[in-house]
């Protein structure tokens, strides 16, 4: 089989392998696809810790290719994956906060991940779906992180809900924020051709960055989907007085934002993290294999593995908003 590996910081290499092998508790899947993401630039560039050499890809799913006697998954049986596994027994699991564990570990950035033709996926992982476009498959996992913020939000209908970044973090949330009822969706982004097409998904309306300084403290609900410290602060800046700001990008390790404490106490601001998928995965497929959101205009390329090499060194343009990889599929 073959898988693009990263042997070194800024190397990638398509190597043959053989089949890997799976253990009890375990299956194989052939990768149907695969997303790729910042996170993947990010560990590319060794700006994100991760184990090498190392097979990328976190977010894909595919069909069992082979389950061991009495495993509840048969050959065939199309699956999404969670990609991230926590350990089950500390403080935080058995809390609920999975995505807090401090064992977790993740396909594709600290074990093989979705970036070859076969990986091998602990049955815990896998989550059924119905029959989808197999390109569709790539979308559960970042779906699964906006519906995690979405359930932060608790939004109840009506609100006025400003969506700051037009990624695919950003389009998925302007459709699911449409689907909870609010009443006006802002979407904030510098790039024309991202604002137009959330505006087709369900946005009522669209700004620049700079437009949005004119709509400081109007929005009930604030979803920061850029992940950059500029963003971060506008954000912040659009929630009104008593709302909500839920931050889903994640920004660089590091970098601060001057927050002033007095306005966040006498405007009763709300500021809530929301990292990874800990309990939305399944619905995430569902909501995938129902096919009641648009997916199709979030896929900017098709790859095969001989393209992310090219696709992860070079920035993405301006409107492009996913990639998505067929490993099984020769150029
Ligand atoms: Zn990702
Ligand atoms: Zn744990």
């Amino acid at each position: 089989m073959r898988a693009l590996q990263l042997t070194d910081v800024g190397h990638l290499e398509l190597v043959e392998r053989p089949l890997p092998e799976a253990a009890s508790g375990e299956v194989l899947v052939d990768v149907l696809a695969c997303g790729l993401c910042g996170t993947d630039r990010h560990i590319v560039r060794g700006e994100y810790p991760s184990r090498m050499p190392l097979v990328l890809g976190h977010e894909f799913g595919g069909r069992v290719r082979w389950s061991a006697p009495g495993s509840s998954w048969a050959p065939g049986d199309l699956v999404s994956v969670d990609p991230n596994i926590s350990c089950g027994g500390c403080a935080d699991c058995r809390a609920g906060r999975v995505a807090l564990c401090p064992d977790r570990h993740a396909l594709g950035v600290d074990i093989d991940g979705g970036l070859g033709e076969v990986v091998v996926v602990p049955e815990t992982q896998l989550y059924a779906i119905a029959d989808v476009d197999p390109l569709h498959l790539a979308f559960v996992e970042p779906l699964a992180c906006c519906l995690r913020g979405l359930d932060l939000a608790e939004l109840s209908g009506g609100e006025s809900v400003a969506v700051v970044g037009g990624g695919v973090m950003g389009q998925l949330t302007v459709q699911l924020a449409t689907r909870a009822g609010a009443s006006r969706i802002t979407l904030v982004t510098r790039q024309a051709a991202k604002r137009e097409l959330a505006e087709r998904l369900g946005a009522t309306d669209s700004c620049t960055p700079g437009e949005a300084d004119g709509l400081s403290r109007t929005f009930d609900v604030v979803f920061e989907c850029a992940g950059a410290t500029e963003t971060v602060t506008q954000s912040m800046s659009l929630a009104r007085r008593g709302g909500s700001v839920i931050l889903l990008g994640i920004p660089p390790e590091g970098q601060t934002i001057p927050v002033s404490p007095f306005t966040l106490v006498v405007d009763e601001l709300r500021v809530q993290g929301s990292f990874l998928n800990p309990v939305t995965q399944a619905r995430a497929a569902d909501l995938v294999g129902s096919g009641v959101l648009d997916l199709d205009p979030l896929i900017s390329r098709v790859l095969t593995l001989s393209d992310v090499e090219q696709a992860l060194s070079t920035a993405p343009s301006g409107g492009d908003i996913k990639y998505v990889v067929r490993p099984a599929e020769m150029e």
